[in-house]
Formats: structure tokens, C-alpha cells, sequence
């Protein structure tokens, strides 16, 4: 049976099987990106919305998504592309489900050109999990990078090393999310890898990649100063190592999806988490307040 090896998650896919993040399946012999060139959405988006700060400030990037998630975040804000019920109903071809509309490689690179009128600097992969399909990822930045625009990649950096390294020569700029700095909250909460995300962002920054990273802070979870300071510690260790300055975006929750037993975070914690960070990085930016 194939194995699917893009993510911790190994998938053995049965022909005609999809995997956990519903965007890969299997044949009799590999297995294939399923969701390549299937685009949910597609906006020109100000670059500060990734959220990059520090990249090409004031512009706007032509932002594309797809379907399909790797994780199971309880407290998903786009649940309806990563792995609601609608999306097992896309994945699955149902007639009923939301319509996707394929969009080769090249024709997306010609609509980012287009839009350079109106401030656009390339194209961003974002909204679900883009990593899930990289083939994609790779043939449009591929296509976007020989019209000498930029390439941005907003993801929660699950993803094995040969991927990473198949796509970093065509990506200018990435956000990635650490969403916490404990395993019970990557093993238990979200069922992802805290050390496969920070694999990838070390890689990254280590290649000269433009890297800032956003960690959404959710009440009695991933809150205390003592979290935060390893964190950030491990960022500006990481930022000295390669010569940069890493940003952190720290951003606040809001109940949604299968997470609505607790409030929105307090201002007051983002502000102080903010402060804790700032003894370990230069650019530290409060989310959501
Ligand atoms: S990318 Fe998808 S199919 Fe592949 S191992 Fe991860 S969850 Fe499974």
C-alpha cells in the first residue's frame, strides 16, 4: 500500500483512499495530490494580513487557497477549507459540495502579474493548509518567480524536509505557526508535531528565507510567561545563529468552531506575553487587539 510521507502522519492509502488532511489519496502505486490547482479562494490581500510585517510593507499579495489540513486545531477559523464536513464532501467529489475552480499553475502566475497595477508583489499560499499540496505550491511559484515577482507561503510548518527542501529555492517569504511551545498541546490539542514545526522554521531560516512566525494565544493553553520566554528564546537563538532578526507575531484567540467553552483572550496577557518576548527578540507584534 503507498505511504503517504509529506507529514508526520505516514498515511497508507488504499487506492482511492484519502489521507487525514483529505488533499492527498492514493493509486495502485503513489500517492497524489489531489487537491492541485482546486482553488477555494483566491483575494489580493494587504501583505500586513499573512501576517508579514517585515516583508515588502504596504503591499499587496494575489492570495490563493485550496482545501485540506494536516492538523485538527479545535479552534480552526477556517474550518470550511480545512476539515469541516463540507470539506469531506469536497475531497470526496459529492455534486453537493462547494464548487472548487482549477486554475493551471501559469494562468495563476498571469492574474498575480496582472494585478501589479494595483499594488500586487506575487502570490501567497494561504487560507487551509498548503503544504498538504505542494506540487502545487512548487509549479506556481515556479511559474510567478520567472515573471520576477515574490513568493509567500503562510503555513503551520508540518511538513518532512525533502518537501521543505523542494520548495525553499522558489520561496521568498514564509509566516509559519508555532502554536504553542509544549507537546501536550501539539500531541493532545491539535494532533500535530511541535518538533516537525520547528524542523521546518530552522531549516528556513537557516536557508535565508524571510521568516516570521505567529503564535495565537489561547486562554489556560499556551498562556504563561514561562512558555513564552522558551519560545522566544528559541527564536532569537535561532535569528542570532543565522544572522536575522525573527518576528513574532503574537495573536489573540476567539471562540469558534469546536472551541467555544472559554472567552477571547485577555489584552492584557497578549501585552504582557509581548513584553516577555521582547527580551529575546527585536520585533515583537501584538495580533487581534
Ligand atoms: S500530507 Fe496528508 S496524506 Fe500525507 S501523511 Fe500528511 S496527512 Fe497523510
Amino acid at each position: 500500500m503507498p505511504e503517504c510521507n509529506v507529514c508526520f502522519h505516514h498515511c497508507d492509502l488504499k487506492e482511492g483512499q484519502l489521507g487525514l488532511c483529505l488533499a492527498r489519496r492514493g493509486t495502485a502505486t503513489e500517492v497524489v495530490c489531489d487537491n492541485y490547482g482546486q482553488v477555494t479562494g483566491l483575494a489580493l490581500d494587504p501583505i500586513e494580513k499573512k501576517p508579514l510585517y517585515h516583508f515588502h510593507p504596504h503591499s499587496y499579495i494575489l492570495s490563493v487557497g485550496s482545501y485540506g489540513c494536516n492538523l485538527r486545531c479545535p479552534f480552526c477559523q477556517n474550518s470550511e477549507i480545512s476539515y469541516s464536513d463540507t470539506v469531506k464532501m469536497m475531497a470526496k467529489k459529492e455534486a453537493s459540495a462547494r464548487q472548487t475552480r482549477y486554475i493551471e499553475p501559469d494562468v495563476l502566475a498571469g492574474l498575480a502579474y496582472e494585478e501589479r497595477s494595483n499594488g500586487n508583489i506575487g502570490v501567497a499560499f494561504t487560507y487551509n493548509e498548503p503544504l498538504v499540496g505542494y506540487e502545487y505550491v512548487r509549479d506556481v511559484a515556479v511559474e510567478v518567480k520567472k515573471l520576477g515577482m515574490h513568493t509567500v507561503l503562510v503555513t503551520n510548518g508540518t511538513a518532512n524536509a525533502q518537501v521543505e527542501e523542494e520548495l525553499l529555492p522558489v520561496i521568498d517569504a514564509m509566516n509559519v505557526d508555532l502554536k504553542a511551545f509544549n507537546d501536550t498541546f501539539y500531541d493532545r490539542l491539535i494532533g500535530g508535531s511541535r518538533q516537525m514545526t520547528m524542523d521546518f522554521i530552522t531549516r528556513a531560516a537557516e536557508y535565508g528565507c524571510h521568516v516570521e512566525v505567529t503564535c495565537l494565544i489561547i486562554p489556560g493553553e499556551n498562556d504563561s510567561p514561562d512558555e513564552m520566554q522558551k519560545l522566544a528564546s528559541y527564536l532569537g537563538e535561532l535569528g542570532a545563529r543565522c544572522g536575522v532578526d525573527i518576528p513574532l507575531h503574537i495573536t489573540r484567540f476567539f471562540p469558534r468552531f469546536h472551541m467555544t467553552d472559554r472567552g477571547p483572550t485577555d489584552v492584557g496577557v497578549i501585552y504582557a506575553l509581548c513584553d516577555v518576548a521582547r527580551r529575546h527578540l527585536k520585533y515583537v507584534h501584538a495580533g487581534n487587539v
